[in-house]
């Protein structure tokens, strides 16, 4: 039996792993981390941090994109077809467009932007295909592997039922195939119990939450709160210069000529004014304002920085 618990670099994943330690045989644990390529490196750090204090082995998984990007470029270098879209629009490739996105459509090593480019846009809560193809599909198919070695598989998940409406129904135990099952151990836990836990036991939180972070995971989250999106931008400023310079490169890659990591506006918006309204930069001034986005929050302003600023009341 091979116990695999994901783990982010979250409070919850910290709480599962130390149970799945608890509970299980020596050896018998596998903790994995799905690298999306979109995480601070405090995260990268934590799970160094967690591998030293723990005395275990975190396997990275990481998507590798390189066949897929391959394949597309051939694909737009050899478009001819003829048809029209619905509103009217060539379906082909314009030669601009095959310009522009040949000249930047090539594996970078990062599993987000090459997702991005190969979609030719950024996930959305809608599509949120990011979560699919960066964290779900390498972590099965790491399962699957151990199943066809002959292991029987526990997948352990920390998730919480009040966290969103769409886990607030999960069950504690599921089988979801031959061999393989699911636990969630702290499916009925608060964030201040999973918090507690890993104090109990003398594991320190991610710093990343003494720094104004609501979650863990990728930096920017596409679902990202307007409160987490002004921290990192006041904070972490060099991650928001990183995803204006992916959406130049996605936006190269789309047909449409512009894609913005936040959705746009209107779906109707001209490209040229897409990233003055829609872009990372204009997001995170929006950010900066009070409720209703008109009016500058001048309190904001006054939060510095270097402030411990948790909202789970971590800071001493
Ligand atoms: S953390 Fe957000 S951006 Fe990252 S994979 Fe999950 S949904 Fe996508």
């Amino acid at each position: 039996m091979k116990h695999v618990v994901s783990v982010s670099g979250g409070k919850d994943s910290t709480a599962t792993l130390l149970i799945a330690l608890d509970r299980c045989p020596p050896g018998s644990v596998v903790p994995i981390f799905c690298d999306t390529g979109n995480e601070h490196q405090a995260v990268h750090n934590y799970l160094g941090y967690l591998e030293q204090a723990l005395d275990i082995q975190i396997h990275r998984l990481k998507a590798d994109f390189r066949e897929q990007l391959a394949a597309k470029r051939r694909f737009i270098a050899r478009d001819t077809r003829t048809g029209r879209a619905p509103d009217g629009r060539k379906v082909r490739w314009s030669n601009k467009g095959k310009r522009r996105a040949l000249a930047v459509l090539h594996p970078s090593g990062n599993p987000f932007l090459d997702l991005c480019m190969l979609k030719g846009r950024f996930p959305s809560s809608a599509a949120q295909f990011c979560t699919s193809e960066l964290k779900r599909d390498p972590a099965v198919e790491f399962q699957l592997d151990l199943v066809d070695a002959g292991h029987r598989v526990v997948s352990w998940q920390g998730i919480r039922r009040d966290e969103s409406i769409n886990r607030r129904f999960k069950p504690k135990f599921e089988r979801i195939g031959p061999g393989m099952r699911v636990c969630r151990p702290i499916i009925d836990w608060s964030a201040e119990q999973v918090f507690a836990l890993a104090k109990a036991r003398g594991i320190a939180p991610n710093p990343l939450y003494m720094q104004g972070m609501g979650r863990v995971g990728c930096m920017p989250c596409i679902n990202c709160r307007k409160a987490d999106l002004r921290q990192i931008a006041v904070r972490f400023p060099d991650h928001i210069e990183r995803i204006a310079e992916w959406e130049r490169v996605v936006s190269a890659c789309s047909k449409r000529g512009s894609s913005t990591f936040f959705p746009a506006s209107h779906a109707d918006q001209d490209v040229r004014e897409v990233f003055t309204v829609s872009g990372i930069r204009n997001r995170v001034e929006w950010s900066k304002t009070t409720r209703g986005g008109r009016q500058f929050d001048l309190l904001q302003v006054l939060d510095e920085p270097n402030t411990c600023s948790s909202i789970y009341g971590l800071c001493e």
